[in-house]
C-alpha cells in the first residue's frame, strides 16, 4: 500500500522518530487506499528548521519573482488535475462534478485570486514626510487545514503567504491527506526553492500541537473547529505568534414571506446539503416566516426527497458519504437527539439510504418544530440535516438567527433590497449573503455553499466582525 511521507527541504522524508502508520480510508468503500506516515514534534522541528533557512532568501525575492512561482505551481496543477479531482474524490467522497468544478477548481481560483491582488496591494505606502507603511512577510507560517474542503483550505492560505515571501509548514487533516500530498508532488515538479513549503503529516494533537507552540513559527492559520482553534491558540500563546482561525458556524438562513418561495426555499435546502452538509458556512438554520412556513415545509420536503445519495465515483449531481465512520456517528447521534428533543422528522432520518449497506451514506434530513434551544439548532452537525424554524416577526428572526455560540455566516432571503441590508446590519455574523448577492467567492464559482456560477454584480454585505 502506498505510504505518505513528509516532503521537508525539497524531498520526500519518513518520519525522524521511526513511522507509525495511519490508514486514509475512501469513506464510500471503507477501505485503506493508502497510509500516512504519522510524525512528531521532531518533524515539526525539521521542518521549521527548512522553512527557517529557506526565509531570508525567498522574502529577498521580487514581487515578480514569487509571482512567477505562483504561475508554475498553476500551470503544473492545471495540467495534473484530474489527479487532484480523483484524489479528493477518494479521500474524502466528493462526488466527481463537485470535485471537479467546485473543490479541485477552487486551489486554481486561490492561486489566480492572489495574483491579481498581490499585484492590486499596495506595497508600500507612504503616509506623510516621516511615515512610511511597509508590508513584509512575516517570517515562517503555519498552516493546519481539516478535510472538508482540503485545497480550498490549504490553497487559500498557501497562495498569499508565498506571494508575500514567508515561507511554510503545513500539516493538513490526517483523514484527507492525498490532495494535500499530491499538491506537494505540483509544488516539487514547480521548482519551489527548497524549504520554501514543507509538508508534515501527523495527528493535530502531536504535529498540530506541536507548530503551535513551535517558537520558530511566527505566525499560525488554522481552520477547523472551535475545539482545535482553542487547542492552538492556548498552545501558540507563550510564543506570541499570530493566529488566525477560521470556525465552525449553525448559520441562520432568514426566509421572508415575501419571496418566490419554491425557488429560495428549494435553493436554502440543496446549499445546505451540498458537500454533504460538510461546509462551515452551510446554512442549517432555516427560519420561515410564520405566514409561509407550512408551505415552505412541503417545498423543502419536496426537495429533500427529490436529492439522491450514491457512489462518489459517478458523475451527476448527488450526495456522496461523509468523510470519515467518526463523521457518520457524530451525525447519525445529532439525528436521534433531534427526534428525542422532540423535533419532527420530516425527511430522513437515522441510518443509511436504502441500497447503501458500505460506506458512510447519510439519509438528507429534514426537521422541523425545532426550536432554538434544542442541540440541533446549536450544534454544529456537518452532515446533510436541516433545521426548520418559524418566526413571527422580523424582530424575532433577528433574535433567533444570533442566538448562537458562532458568528461565521447568516443569509436574509427577501424581495425588498432595504430590508436585506436593514437585516443583514443586525446579524452578529462575519458574513452576510443577501439575495442579491452571489457567492464570496466572486469572482469564480461558489466554493462554499451553493456551487452556483459567480455573477460580475456579486455583492458581500459585510457585519464587518471578522469571520
Ligand atoms: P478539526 O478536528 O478541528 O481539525 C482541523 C485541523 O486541526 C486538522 O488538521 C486537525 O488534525 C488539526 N487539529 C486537531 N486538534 C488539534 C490540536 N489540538 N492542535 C493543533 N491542530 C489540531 O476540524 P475538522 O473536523 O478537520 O474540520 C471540520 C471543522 O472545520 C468544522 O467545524 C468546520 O466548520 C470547520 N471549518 C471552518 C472553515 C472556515 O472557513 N471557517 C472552513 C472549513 C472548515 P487531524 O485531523 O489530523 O487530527
Amino acid at each position: 500500500m502506498r505510504s505518505l511521507q513528509h516532503y521537508i527541504l525539497g524531498r520526500w522524508v519518513s518520519p525522524s522518530g521511526g513511522a507509525t502508520p495511519y490508514p486514509v480510508i475512501n469513506p464510500a468503500t471503507e477501505q485503506a487506499v493508502a497510509q500516512v506516515l504519522m510524525g512528531s514534534a521532531q518533524d515539526v522541528d525539521i521542518a521549521v528548521r527548512a522553512a527557517r533557512a529557506a526565509f531570508p532568501a525567498y522574502a529577498a525575492r521580487s514581487l515578480d519573482e514569487r509571482i512567477a512561482d505562483l504561475q508554475r505551481l498553476h500551470a503544473v496543477f492545471k495540467r495534473r488535475y484530474a489527479e487532484m479531482v480523483a484524489a479528493i474524490t477518494t479521500e474524502m467522497g466528493a462526488p466527481l462534478d463537485l470535485s471537479s468544478g467546485t473543490q479541485a477548481a477552487s486551489g486554481l481560483e486561490h492561486i489566480d485570486a492572489t495574483i491579481e491582488a498581490a499585484r492590486q496591494l499596495d506595497w508600500e505606502r507612504k503616509v506623510d514626510r516621516t511615515v512610511n507603511v511597509v508590508r513584509e512577510p512575516i517570517g515562517v507560517c503555519g498552516l493546519i487545514t481539516p478535510w472538508n474542503w482540503p485545497i480550498n483550505q490549504i490553497m487559500g492560505k498557501l497562495a498569499p503567504a508565498l506571494v508575500a515571501g514567508c515561507t511554510v509548514v503545513l500539516k493538513p487533516s490526517e483523514q484527507a491527506p492525498l490532495s494535500a500530498h499530491l499538491l506537494a508532488e505540483f509544488i516539487d515538479e514547480s521548482g519551489l526553492p527548497p524549504g520554501v513549503f514543507n509538508l508534515v503529516h501527523g495527528s493535530g494533537p502531536v504535529v498540530g500541537a506541536a507548530m503551535s507552540a513551535h517558537p520558530d513559527i511566527d505566525m499560525l492559520s488554522f481552520t477547523g473547529s472551535t475545539r482545535a482553534g482553542i487547542a492552538v491558540a492556548r498552545a501558540a500563546a507563550d510564543t506570541v505568534k499570530r493566529v488566525t482561525q477560521e470556525l465552525g458556524g449553525k448559520s441562520a438562513n432568514i426566509v421572508f414571506a415575501d419571496v418566490d418561495l419554491d425557488a429560495t426555499i428549494a435553493r436554502g435546502v440543496r446549499q445546505c446539503f451540498n458537500n454533504t452538509g460538510q461546509s462551515c458556512s452551510a446554512p442549517t438554520r432555516m427560519l420561515i416566516e410564520a405566514s409561509v412556513y407550512e408551505r415552505a415545509l412541503d417545498i423543502a420536503a419536496a426537495t429533500a426527497r427529490a436529492i439522491k445519495v450514491g457512489d462518489p465515483t459517478r458523475p451527476g449531481d448527488h450526495l456522496g458519504p461523509l468523510a470519515s465512520r467518526m463523521q457518520f456517528d457524530k451525525v447519525q447521534s445529532c439525528i436521534a437527539a433531534g427526534i428525542a428533543e422532540g423535533a419532527r422528522l420530516l425527511v430522513g432520518g437515522p441510518g443509511r439510504p436504502e441500497g447503501l449497506g458500505t460506506g458512510f451514506f447519510a439519509r438528507p434530513t429534514l426537521f422541523s418544530e425545532v426550536h432554538n434551544q434544542m442541540s440541533i439548532a446549536r450544534e454544529e452537525i456537518f452532515g446533510p440535516v436541516l433545521c426548520l424554524m418559524r418566526f413571527a416577526t422580523l424582530d424575532e428572526a433577528i433574535e433567533i438567527a444570533n442566538d448562537t455560540p458562532y458568528g461565521l455566516a447568516a443569509y436574509v432571503q427577501t424581495a425588498d433590497p432595504q430590508k436585506a441590508q436593514a437585516v443583514a446590519r443586525r446579524l452578529r455574523a462575519g458574513s452576510v449573503r443577501l439575495p442579491q448577492c452571489r457567492p464570496r467567492c466572486s469572482p469564480g464559482p461558489c466554493r462554499t455553499a451553493c456551487a452556483r456560477p459567480a455573477a460580475p454584480d456579486d455583492r458581500l454585505a459585510s457585519s464587518g466582525r471578522p469571520p
